[in-house]
């Protein structure tokens, strides 16, 4: 499927897929780490493309949902790059090819792919609609190289195709623990669900020093060995499963939460620290406790390369944050090698430190989490590198 370098100089209209699935609440995008990432390709094809349009998916919709429209993703990339990014509301057809064809602007964004369903059923009829009125496409969406999806591995067949500087990087980066495995590296796993977690903590155990579980995610490992855990997050039907890493052969390194801080009422916002064996049956566990903080730190401080993915805790809410702050500014001050899987993980860097303090920020969670688990995934290597 590799495609050789054609006229790099001349790359005509360029589509590109990008990852600009971002958190957008009542219209506002919360948290622009991607966007930004994705708009760097722009300083290496401008000068050498006679339109550029970019493409990506948002959030899982159901069909036309107007919830999931980029439209807002558009303005706010017009604005950190002060250029019109031109928004086209269809995915192919006659008012993309005029678009594209008018050279109306330089810069478009067209709708949300996920909106159609050959994107995520891999349709080739929709993969040659949306690639028919471009001569070159570019793959730079690092969190959705995980998915057997159109734009990740059908697209490409249509037109002359390169692997975009994001998707680079990323893989340069990411390497980099791979190769560390001499020395060592350990993982933290923090946020809600498990069951998406669950087969690569298998795959992961085998490679790391230590495992470190925290946020809703570790308790039902708790529940698994008999912990009381109240009205704390349990997937039930992971039970077994999460019982059966703890007894595996590379269980002993995982390492679960000692105490919490537990709330009855979500919303109360009032805290209590306990220990995991005073859990009562209306506690909700809702961060770390300060014991398990220092535990956590004390392995993070000591380890030369750490990969973190997921909130230690309910983090947007300031009484339940510490666990997840204090962790974050552990992180940012060890000299380990320090790179950080996407999601919530950034918007927790952002709320409470500095992106500068960190070696590598994933634009991609479940994608950097698969990739360090060895797999290969199918948006990965399977262009040659775009050089200019
Ligand atoms: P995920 O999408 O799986 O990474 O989960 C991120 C979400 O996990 C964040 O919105 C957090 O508020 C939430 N979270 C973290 N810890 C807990 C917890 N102990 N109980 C409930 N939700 C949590």
């Amino acid at each position: 499927m590799t495609k050789t370098t054609s006229s790099i100089n001349d790359l005509g209209n360029v589509l590109i897929r990008s990852d600009l699935n971002v958190p957008i609440i009542n219209n506002n995008i919360s948290d622009e780490y991607r966007i930004y990432k994705s708009l760097e390709i722009l300083d290496k094809i401008y000068n050498y493309s006679r339109t550029i349009t970019f493409s990506s998916h948002l959030g899982r919709p159901k069909k036309n949902s107007l919830d999931y429209s980029l439209e807002p993703v558009s303005k706010k990339m017009s604005e950190i790059i002060n250029q019109k990014v031109n928004f086209i509301d269809e995915i192919y057809g006659k008012k993309v090819n005029e678009s594209i064809e008018n050279s109306e602007s330089k810069l478009n964004l067209i709708e949300n792919l996920r909106l159609h369903e050959g994107e995520v059923n891999n349709d080739d009829e929709f993969a040659k609609n949306v690639t028919f009125p471009f001569d070159t496409y570019i793959f730079d969406a690092f969190g959705a190289s995980h998915r057997n999806h159109a734009s990740v591995v059908s697209f490409g067949k249509y037109l002359d195709s390169y692997q975009g500087p994001l998707m680079n990087n990323e893989i340069e980066q990411l390497d980099k623990l791979l190769v560390n495995e001499k020395t060592g590296y350990v993982v933290l796993l923090g946020g809600a669900k498990i069951s998406d977690k669950l087969s690569l903590i298998d795959n992961l155990l085998p490679k790391v020093e230590h495992l470190l579980i925290g946020g809703g995610m570790c308790f039902t490992f708790l529940k698994s060995m008999g912990y009381e855990i109240g009205n704390s997050l349990l997937e039930d039907s992971f039970i077994s499963k999460a019982k059966e890493l703890l007894n595996s052969e590379h269980g002993h390194k995982i390492v679960l939460p000692s105490d919490f801080g537990v709330t009855e009422l979500i919303e109360s916002e009032l805290r209590e620290d306990i220990n995991i064996e005073d859990f009562r049956n209306n506690h909700i566990g809702i961060d770390i406790g300060p014991n398990t903080i220092s535990e956590f730190a004390s392995i993070l401080l000591s380890s030369k390369n750490i990969f973190w993915n997921g909130p230690m805790g309910v983090f947007e809410i300031d009484k339940f944050s510490k666990g997840t702050q204090e962790i974050t500014e552990i992180i940012a001050k060890s000299s380990a090698y320090t790179c950080i899987g996407g999601g919530d993980s950034v918007s927790a860097i952002n709320k409470f430190s500095n992106i500068q303090y960190f070696n590598h920020i994933s634009t991609g969670g479940g994608a950097s989490l698969e990739y360090l688990e060895g797999k290969k995934l199918p948006g990965v290597n399977i262009y040659n590198s775009l050089i200019i």
